[in-house]
């Protein structure tokens, strides 16, 4: 297997520490990967710098075209990405292929059309006798920190803004889920020129270090954990860089006594468990109305037990494992803490299945509390708690006593509730009688400490991109 970076136009094993890599199903190691060095990160930001000079001067439609072949590259290639992909995540093989792949390509092909027709402020006679424009111009170079829940998508949401926006980029994938950034990098090299993209490996704390500390990056995009967004901060601070950081979430679901049941339940037990629950959108946190409280933990319970995962036949699975022991392990230590609480059940999962991946049923929380560490604290697994509520108000108070501000969702047949509810919840996102959905042309991202960052849609360009303004005297 391939595990070389792209630097500038070359392709180069790391020299430093190598990384284990390991199939999540299985729990073994499919190869181990070295990281960057120091030189090779500092050859990275060169060549993206040099690259830069040339790549911020191209036309839209220059970039554009790049962009479109990109995502028809990855779109003829979907079977190898969607194999590489599961193998690395453990995710079924159907959910990378029919989901996230033509959601990457997409992107890809949204921001090649985004780019071309950027809005702003008219130029004018502003003040008489000059002439004012806005221009909307490239930062710089990027240093881009993707997490490992879904690599090749994480990839795609902070390249195609970069790149469309006129930047370069240094890359670094995380340390756990290289593979298809890997593979991708072969794409980039044959399409764009050379230093546009480089991917280094590495873990957070070297490689990742190195690159948000670096004088000569300009901005730091992250999507990781609030702890990880701390430090860009810090090493943003010395330089006054600019940053773009998505950090996690604790998605609360309000569902009122007059919502429609089995609605709500195909519904959270498709979005509170998919990629097993390894999704900052993820619908973890319910809030539920006294009437309809007991039917749903009823409903909620038979309908979770019957998720499929791990069966011979991938193609029948609908969730995968974790991503690692030490996930698997942590999701465990937070069941078994709301377990000896005492006033919670666990209704259904709450154990690991016998054998060598790293899975963990998935599971319900009933009678969890306000106050109860797993309505407050992002678990990142298949794990979903019920809390009950007696008042409207207090659900709304409750779902935003959070220090998360990602996505929420509210499930009602009462559209001015509905619209009341999506009104006063602080959350970058706000689904009624649905959750999770995405799409490229709207913005992806939070409030509060799950930062500031748009993923997607004409929001991410702006954020990629620097407003300047231009007046001339007549
Ligand atoms: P993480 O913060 O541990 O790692 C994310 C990336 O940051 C990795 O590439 C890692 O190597 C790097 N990193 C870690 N320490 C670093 C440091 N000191 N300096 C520079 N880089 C460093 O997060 P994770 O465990 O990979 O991902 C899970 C987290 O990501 C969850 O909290 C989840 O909610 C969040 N997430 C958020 C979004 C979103 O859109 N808001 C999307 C996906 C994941």
């Amino acid at each position: 297997m391939d595990t070389q970076m792209l630097i500038g136009a070359q392709f180069e094993a790391g020299t430093e520490t190598e990384e284990n890599i390991y199939n999540p199903k299985t729990g073994e190691i499919v190869v181990k990967v070295p990281e960057a060095s120091k030189d090779q990160i500092n050859r990275a930001v060169e060549a993206a710098e040099k690259a830069f000079k040339t790549w911020s001067r191209t036309t839209p439609a220059d970039r554009s075209r790049y962009l479109l072949k990109i995502a028809d590259r990855i779109e003829a290639e979907a079977d190898a990405f969607a194999a590489l992909e599961a193998l690395n995540c453990g995710k079924p093989i159907n959910a990378v292929l029919n989901d996230e792949i033509p959601a990457i390509v997409d992107c890809y092909r949204f921001f090649a059309g985004a780019v071309r027709c950027v809005p702003g402020v008219a130029a004018g006679e502003y003040l008489e006798g000059f002439t004012s424009m806005v221009r909307r111009d490239p930062i710089g170079i990027v240093g881009s920190i993707a997490p490992w829940n879904y690599p090749l998508m994480m990839m795609a949401w902070k390249l195609g803004p970069a790149i469309a926006g006129g930047n370069t980029v240094v890359f670094k994938p995380s340390e756990q889920t290289p593979l298809t950034a890997l593979k991708c990098a072969h794409i980039l090299a044959d399409i764009l020129p050379e230093g546009v993209v480089n991917i280094v490996l590495g873990r957070g704390q070297t490689v990742g270090n190195t690159i948000i500390n670096h004088p000569k990056v300009d901005m730091i995009s992250l999507t990781g954990d609030i702890a990880t967004g701390r430090k860009v901060l810090e090493a943003a601070a010395k330089s006054v860089k600019r940053t773009h950081l998505e950090l996690g979430g604790k998605a609360p679901v309000i569902v009122y006594d007059d919502a429609d049941l089995s609605a709500v339940v195909e519904g959270i037990t498709a979005f509170g468990y998919y990629n097993a629950g390894q999704d900052c959108t993820a619908a973890c946190r319910i809030y539920a109305g006294p009437k309809i409280y007991d039917r749903l933990v009823a409903d909620l319970t038979a309908s979770v037990s019957r998720i499929k995962y791990n069966l011979p036949d991938d193609s029948e699975n609908e969730i995968g494992p974790l991503i690692s022991r030490r996930q698997r392990d942590r999701v465990s230590s937070f069941v078994e803490r709301a377990s000896e609480q005492g006033h919670m059940e666990i209704t259904t999962g709450g154990t690991m299945p016998e054998g060598g991946g790293f899975y963990y049923r998935p599971t319900l929380i009933a009678g969890a509390r306000q106050e109860d560490e797993i309505v407050r604290n992002e678990v990142f697994g298949p794990v979903v708690s019920v809390t009950r509520f007696e008042q409207d108000e207090q659900a709304v108070d409750w779902a935003n006593d959070s220090v998360y501000g990602l996505a929420s969702s509210v499930w009602t047949k009462d559209t001015s509730k509905a619209m009341a509810t999506a009104n006063a919840l602080k959350y970058g996102c706000t689904w009624i009688n649905t959750h999770f959905m995405l799409t490229n042309e709207m913005p992806h991202g939070g409030l509060k400490q799950s930062g500031y960052g748009k993923d997607m849609s004409v929001y991410a360009l702006e954020d990629y991109t620097a407003v300047r303004h231009i007046m001339m005297a007549h």
